[in-house]
């Protein structure tokens, strides 16, 4: 793709367009964002930077088109999401490459991103079963109840920078299936996925309006916040801003479902199979470089004689990692997405060098042949980190895995428990008295038992607890039809017969 001359620097960079009532829309503000190959470190893309009068049209016209989608019946909505599917299936090499090339995972890496999202677009194509509201009969005398869901209307969601396939359709492909508009703001560093996947859902037969992708920063982010038409707001990204946005949207009356970030820790017992432990670790601490909120950067080893061979098993996994270019088939992990996020990765093996930690391998200072300027870092080790360090309390976001170690399972408990995060743990053990005692008390939204990345597929549901988590429903699963919904109970009476009921002047009851 001409994409090659221009993430080499030798072209000029494209322009990532909004995408607004069916089409493409170049936009009039002045500001723009760089969209960057991170393998290269040169920019590839400009992205538009909405301000609030493309979203008040991106707006108007969400709010002009639900009635007519939101009245279709629920298998029609769902035979459009099921060719939604089967185009994005037809696209995933090159929508891979595309995500890819603007985040700097590995292609496969971006084909699993890709497919996660498959899975709930999947998931959504049973909305009429989904949609489905409750019934009682006769609860009083030729009295019955039923239940109801409608859509919100104009709904909106805020994905972060590192799944640019997985988090957009969580958030658009309920909130589309169950009848309502959907105004999406990807992260501005990696935009261009976003547009085309809004393209491909008008070849399935959206009607246009219903998937509105408006590009921009914090200003586009306030104005969607305080849009007294926008009814609900999905976002994943960093905790401060998902308490922000939470606050602020909550503020508006808006319903909110707001994921921050996390530090996931993995439980380690004397009797777990150390290999495939191993094996687990390194794909779930380093793929990706880290950057996924359901990563396993903290370690914990029960017991000294634990943390010794597993240590050294580490160190000669590590070894044989290799580090590439995103587009390498051979790259177990790529770049990370920016030169900032690189430096502040740095910054975390520095603090923790300063606070005692013990460095065992080192990534700083990687880099790669005809790609100097690639945002490139090595897999670092540390050992000996304790919970008092900031490098420990605090996400890094980066190929940097710490090993915490524990005498006992009540203390490795404690320590994912008594965490700021509370995203994900997982523990790796052959005793199941154990794995159900560590599942029954970690104080964690995701828990996986001798599984690294213990993300919930596309039928239950996906959300963190503490700091990782604001709101009440997840993304996904049934959460999310009752997110993207509002429930209406219908209590109704047919009398079969003529008697006049006296007038009451209490209040119902069916006795
Ligand atoms: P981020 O918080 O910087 O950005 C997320 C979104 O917020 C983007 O759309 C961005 O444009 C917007 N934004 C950024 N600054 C803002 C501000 N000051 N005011 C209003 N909006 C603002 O996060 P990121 O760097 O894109 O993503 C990485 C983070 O996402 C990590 O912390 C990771 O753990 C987290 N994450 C969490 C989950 C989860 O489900 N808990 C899933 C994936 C990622």
């Amino acid at each position: 793709m001409s994409n090659n001359q221009t993430a080499a620097g030798n072209g000029e960079p494209r322009s990532v367009p909004h995408f607004l009532n069916g089409h493409t829309e170049a936009g009039s503000g002045s500001r723009s964002g760089d969209v960057f190959n991170p393998s290269y470190g040169t920019v590839q893309a400009r992205v538009g930077l909405a301000e609030p009068a493309l979203l008040e049209q991106a707006v108007a016209q969400a709010k002009a088109a639900p009635p007519a989608w939101a009245a279709l019946n629920p298998q029609r909505r769902a035979r459009v999401m099921f060719r939604f599917k089967e185009l994005i299936e037809a696209e995933l090499n090159s929508l891979a490459e595309l995500l890819s090339s603007e985040h700097g995972k590995v292609v496969a890496d971006a084909k699993g991103d890709i497919q996660r999202g498959l899975d709930v677009v999947e998931f959504v194509c049973g909305i009429p079963h989904l949609l489905k509201g409750e019934h009682s009969e006769s609860v009083g005398t030729d009295i019955d109840v039923y239940s109801l869901r409608q859509p919100l209307g104009v709904v909106a969601g805020l994905p972060p920078v590192h799944l640019p396939a997985m988090i957009p359709l969580w958030m658009l492909a309920p909130a589309i299936a169950c009848g309502n508009a959907f105004i999406l703001k990807p992260s501005e560093r990696t935009p261009s996925v976003s547009v085309r996947l809004a393209e491909l859902a008008i070849e399935a037969g959206l009607p246009a309006g219903i998937l509105q992708v408006v590009h921009g920063d914090k200003v586009i982010v306030d104005a969607i916040l305080d849009h007294p038409d926008v009814k609900a707001v999905s976002f994943v990204g960093s905790s401060d801003i998902a308490l922000y946005v939470y606050q602020r949207g909550a503020g508006m009356g808006k319903r909110m479902q707001c994921m921050g970030g996390a530090k996931n820790h993995g439980i380690v017992m004397p009797d777990a199979d150390l290999d495939q432990t191993v094996a687990d670790l390194i794909g779930a601490a380093y793929g990706s470089a880290g950057d996924r909120c359901m990563a396993l950067p903290v370690v914990t080893p029960v017991g000294h004689e634990t943390a010794e061979r597993l240590r050294e098993r580490l160190v000669a996994a590590i070894a044989k990692l290799r580090v590439g270019v995103s587009n390498d088939p051979d790259a177990d992990y790529g770049p990370v997405v920016g030169a900032a996020h690189k430096a502040r990765i740095e910054d975390y093996i520095r603090m923790g060098v300063d606070e005692g930690a013990e460095l065992v391998v080192d990534g700083r200072g990687f880099t790669m042949q005809g790609h100097e300027n690639g945002f490139f870092l090595g897999p670092t080790l540390f050992d000996h980190v304790t919970p008092t360090m900031r490098s420990y309390q605090e996400e890094i976001f980066g190929p940097v895995l710490q090993i915490v170690r524990a005498d006992t399972l009540e203390e490795a408990i404690a320590l994912p428990s008594n965490h700021q995060y509370g995203n994900g743990a997982a523990i790796f053990t052959r005793n199941g008295n154990v794995a159900r005692e560590f599942a029954a008390q970690v104080q964690a939204g995701m828990v996986g038992i001798n599984v690294p990345i213990p993300v919930p597929v596309s039928y239950h549901s996906f959300g963190g607890w503490k700091r990782s988590a604001f709101g009440d429903l997840n993304q996904y699963g049934t959460d999310s039809i009752r997110f993207f919904t509002k429930t209406k109970t219908v209590t109704q009476r047919w009398a079969t017969h003529d008697d006049v009921i006296d007038q009451s002047f209490v209040i119902p009851t069916m006795r």
